[in-house]
């Protein structure tokens, strides 16, 4: 892929600049104004029924005024599409009814006002319809201007080699225990620093993959569901041999590559070697944008083609077919969200601007060097009982040469499995969000 170079300067925007931006929007804000020493956001106050917004409708808008310096503002078309009634959406399905291409484009509320439960909006219809939009979900969706930081990565802890005096751990029997608060626990590190440990596991297959299906539905691959080997060379993959490996991520040939992966040393007898290597790539990430931030730029812009090709009977390969930058980014908060790295399953960089071979070179030497420095490298040997799951989309993994026969199992677990576990647990056992069932106004709706 060419690009030419006025689009480097499009690269998204970061998120410091982002953070940056909201600071000083917190600052204009009186009621928020103590609290603006905060890096996180901070939107105003929770609205009572003695005191409630000041609404205004103008023009294509409506105006919503949380105290006096700050305002959101809603476009007429946007609120009536977002009606939440029971003639709009479905409120167990929770799905839009509306017929979103009905309504005028130029659709102007008949009435507006402030009531203690919301924004209630009077529509022109034939029927009268009324909607009515709770305040913290005006506040929490708000995007002019956005009042809440959006869903990001400020809560993810960074780390190198140091993490080792205290890795994030937790037991079988909490994973295990039947009220998920051990599960919401273990999710939560795995958001937060991208691996867990889980000590005193059964070292068997069966309970491993109890273990693994605690989080979701295993990913079925070519490798097999729950896999369960050894160094002999059954697939065609070098994870079946006793060789080194270098930090790397899995599947950069898939399309999606898996999101968490699981595994479990069973046995290692015979032999030595075999250490456990694990790179934060956010960490990583983190240190390259700030001390070689062209090189951090062409990692993230150029697309890195790979395959997996090792069985006459398979050839996988990403779509679109010029694969994934190195580096992957939210496209509305310029966030990191995925590193996608594997040296060995790269193809041929055929797709490369040829002012710029010389200078991606350069940049994946600089990344490597930081990937495999004292200070990134967290080196653990694991042994039967304990497993360790691990964020395919944030942390490489290797290991180093063995002797010996070793018994490797363990599983993938797909993103979006993952991400909607820990939802549905951060909703269960969340302080903001507990409440009855899920309400059609739920923010993550
Ligand atoms: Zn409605």
């Amino acid at each position: 892929m060419r690009r030419s170079s006025a689009s480097l300067r499009a690269f998204p925007i970061s998120p410091v600049s982002r953070s940056t931006a909201y600071r000083g929007l917190a600052t204009h804000s009186a009621r928020a104004a103590a609290a603006a020493v905060q890096t996180k956001p901070t939107p105003p106050t929770e609205v009572t029924s003695d005191d409630l917004p000041v609404v205004s409708v103008a023009g294509r808008k409506i105006a919503v005024g949380w105290d006096s310096r700050t305002w959101s503002r809603f476009h007429n078309l946007w609120l009536r599409d977002h009606c939440r009634c029971s003639a709009c959406y479905h409120s167990i399905t929770k799905q839009r009814l509306l017929n979103t291409f009905e309504i005028p484009p130029d659709i102007t509320p008949t009435h507006a006002e402030p009531t203690p439960d919301g924004l209630k909006v009077s529509w022109p219809s034939s029927e009268p319809h009324v909607s009515l939009y709770p305040w913290s979900w005006l506040q929490q969706h708000s995007y002019d201007p956005p009042l809440h930081q959006r869903e990001s990565q400020l809560d993810k802890i960074t780390w190198g080699s140091k993490i080792q005096s205290s890795s994030p751990t937790i037991t079988y029997e909490e994973a295990m225990a039947a009220d998920d608060r051990g599960l919401y626990k273990w999710l939560s590190h795995v958001d937060h620093f991208g691996i867990c440990f889980i000590s005193g596991v059964p070292p068997t297959p069966e309970a491993t993959e109890e273990l693994s299906k605690r989080i979701g539905f295993i990913r079925e691959t070519q490798y097999g569901k729950f896999w369960d080997f050894t160094s002999d060379l059954a697939k065609g993959d070098t994870a079946y041999t006793t060789l080194a490996l270098d930090a790397h991520t899995d599947n950069t040939y898939f399309t999606d590559p898996c999101g968490l992966q699981l595994f479990h040393l069973l046995s290692h007898t015979e032999g030595t070697g075999g250490s456990t290597l694990l790179v934060d790539g956010f960490y990583v990430a983190s240190i390259l944008k700030e001390l070689h931030p062209d090189a951090y730029s062409i990692l993230a812009r150029t697309p890195v083609p790979a395959h997996a090709a090792g069985e006459e009977s398979e050839i996988y390969k990403p779509y679109p077919p010029s694969g994934y930058p190195v580096l992957n980014h939210d496209p509305v908060t310029g966030e990191l969200t995925q590193v996608r790295w594997n040296n060995s399953d790269r193809s041929t960089m055929k797709n490369m601007d040829p002012y710029q071979v010389e200078e991606w070179y350069d940049a994946i030497r600089i990344w490597n060097k930081l990937l495999t420095s004292a200070d990134s490298e967290y080196w653990v040997q694991l042994g039967p009982g304990t497993a360790v799951i691990v964020h395919n989309h944030r942390v490489l993994h290797g290991r180093s040469a063995f002797t010996g026969k070793r018994r490797m199992c363990g599983a993938y677990i797909g993103v979006d499995e993952y991400r909607s576990k820990l939802a549905v647990l951060r909703e269960r056992f969340s302080s903001d969000t507990a409440e009855a069932g899920r309400s059609v106004w739920s923010p993550s709706l």
